[in-house]
């Protein structure tokens, strides 16, 4: 990858990075007590709201470790490569996710084999329902 595509990169993420800690992460308030435990059954609205807030942040927080990830990729010179098999991510592909780490392939490698440990539990149960219809008839 050509130094300027990376430096469009660097500024798209800077900027990404800028716009989480204008919303307020990072702030004092980001870290909730440990000891504070809500009862999901009387949640009062403030409370819930609080709750959201926080789903929110933790979100936030995750966008904002890529990015993070993807900053420390840049400054070691690896950005671009794919964290698995060390190719090229393709252009287009981290265009649409700045923050990718693996490439194409073998995020589509990941998913199959996520894919497969679904399937496997769907063919166990698929195997019983068979062996129930054919013991009924
Ligand atoms: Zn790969």
């Amino acid at each position: 990858m050509n130094a300027e595509t990376i430096f469009k990169f660097k500024k798209l993420f800077e900027m990404q990075r800028r716009e989480l800690f204008a919303k307020g992460l990072g702030g004092q308030d980001f870290h909730l007590p440990k000891d504070e435990t809500i009862d999901d059954a009387d949640m009062s609205s403030t409370e819930l709201e609080a709750g959201m807030k926080m789903r929110l942040r933790s979100r936030e927080a995750l966008f904002l470790r890529k990015i993070d990830e993807a900053l420390q990729r840049i400054s070691d010179g690896t950005f671009g490569d794919c964290g698995s098999c060390g190719e090229e991510i393709d252009l287009r592909r981290l265009e649409a996710r700045p923050t990718a780490s693996l490439c194409v392939h073998c995020k589509e490698d990941q998913e199959r084999q996520e894919l497969a440990h679904i399937d496997g539990h769907k063919h166990k149960s698929l195997g019983r329902k068979l062996r129930l219809i054919e013991s009924a008839s």
